[in-house]
């Protein structure tokens, strides 16, 4: 992931000529934070080892920003790539903050909740050190919630010896929370499709949609742009996903899913495996799981007009040139996921101001700040006949580099 997230930058700023000095400097974070620590299971005999990270891109224009992972696949690697796109994410949608990420390699399926409570409360004391509300923000990613930041802010308050809610973004509502900010996410990838279609000749509320994932980002695309009108045909979990032509009932499917833990055997649909999913007839196609899941094995079988890129890193480098050259249109990640910045974005204000608003003015504002910077994408796309992803890359490079060049080097 790391190679990819390099890669794109290089070929960003071979494109737009980008200063040599500015390019190097972006390619490796300015921090990273690498820790062990030991973590007792449940039946209180067993001591693991776990690796944690917390990595901190850029720290040019303001605190770093972004989420924190729990999963097996976690390595300083993958967390730092994630950090280089927060860079990207916050700079396109013009949040003062730079690009971090963290992450610790564990498998959360695999822990009771009072585990996972301790993993969360050790690794954050060792991080302390590099994390605060005007140093470095944390929030939910792959595997952690809103517990998990509620988990992290007590720990972090306790070794203060004052309640900082401004640690972490993400949190339940009645912490400091922000209204609208666990669909956020979903709400933004919806609002790009919607962007998309009409730019792309397509009719949102007649589309037929696919999404792969039914997590936090997952299950609020597909709820909405059901809402929106669009049909939603097909959606999977980790264990696998289900398909109906005709569209699926997402109520009975959300409780279905509520019921028996998993999406597989719903009534009325037929069964398909995570990979097939992707390669189902649709319009839009939002990979909204892991990364790495459109490659060049099955770029050529996708069968959508329009891929808008919930998760980060969905799509490799071969994939991305597969479908261009096929004319899938491939919203990407920094623009399409970053919903959920943007809102914790909003909930950092509201906590620092201490005054919160409601849920209609939330998506207002985020409605706006999305397709503002989508238009901007596209503007600059069609203008120096780049791909979108190319184009958002050279919109938040650009600012970046603008931000690095009037503060200057030291000393
Ligand atoms: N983890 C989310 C992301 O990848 C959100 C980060 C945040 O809200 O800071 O964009």
């Amino acid at each position: 992931m790391y190679r990819l997230a390099v890669a794109q930058l290089d070929s960003c700023a071979e494109q737009m000529g980008l200063d040599s000095n500015v390019w190097e400097r972006l390619r490796t974070p300015q921090r990273a934070h690498v820790v062990s620590f030991p973590f007792r299971r449940d039946d209180y005999d067993t001591v693991e080892t776990v690796f944690g990270y917390r990595v901190q891109h850029l720290l040019t224009m303001g605190p770093t920003k972004g989420g924190i992972r729990y999963d097996v696949d976690v390595d300083l690697g993958e967390v730092t790539a994630l950090a280089i796109w927060m860079t990207w994410k916050c700079a396109i949608m013009e949040l003062p903050f730079g690009g971090a990420k963290g992450g610790v390699r564990i498998d959360p399926r695999a822990l009771s909740r009072s585990e996972v409570q301790r993993i969360t409360r050790r690794f954050t004391s060792e991080i302390i050190p590099v994390i605060g509300p005007d140093r470095d923000i944390p929030a939910p990613d792959l595997g952690t919630d809103q517990q998990v930041m509620a988990w992290i802010m007590d720990t972090y308050s306790q070794q203060k010896g004052y309640a900082v809610p401004g640690v972490v973004t993400g949190k339940p509502i009645q912490l400091g929370g922000s209204e609208g900010r666990s669909e956020a996410t979903g709400r933004g990838v919806i609002i790009c499709a919607s962007e998309a279609c009409r730019e792309y000749g397509l009719h949102f509320p007649e589309s037929r949609v696919v999404v792969q994932g039914f997590g936090n980002v997952g299950r609020a695309a597909a709820e909405l742009a059901d809402e929106r009108g669009a049909r939603v045909v097909a959606i999977s979990d980790v264990g696998g996903g289900v398909y109906n032509a005709n569209g699926l009932d997402l109520e009975a499917l959300a409780s279905w899913s509520d019921e028996h833990g998993e999406l597989q055997g719903f009534p009325g649909a037929d069964g398909v495996t995570n990979h097939e999913i992707l390669e189902l007839p649709c319009d839009i196609l939002i990979p909204a799981a892991i990364q790495n899941q459109i490659t060049e094995l099955n770029a050529h079988e996708l069968d959508c007009k329009l891929v808008v890129e919930g998760a980060n890193g969905p799509t490799t480098l071969e994939a991305d040139a597969i479908l261009a050259d096929r004319g899938i249109i491939v919203v990407p990640d920094i623009l399409a996921n970053a919903g959920g910045v943007t809102v914790s974005y909003f909930e950092w204000v509201q906590g620092l101001a201490q005054f919160f608003w409601s849920e209609q003015e939330v998506n207002e504002k985020l409605e706006r700040l999305m397709v503002k910077a989508f238009q901007a994408v596209h503007y600059m796309a069609k203008e120096r006949g780049v791909s979108l992803r190319s184009a958002a890359m050279m919109l938040g490079v650009e600012r970046v580099k603008e931000a690095k060049r009037t503060r200057g080097v030291f000393p």
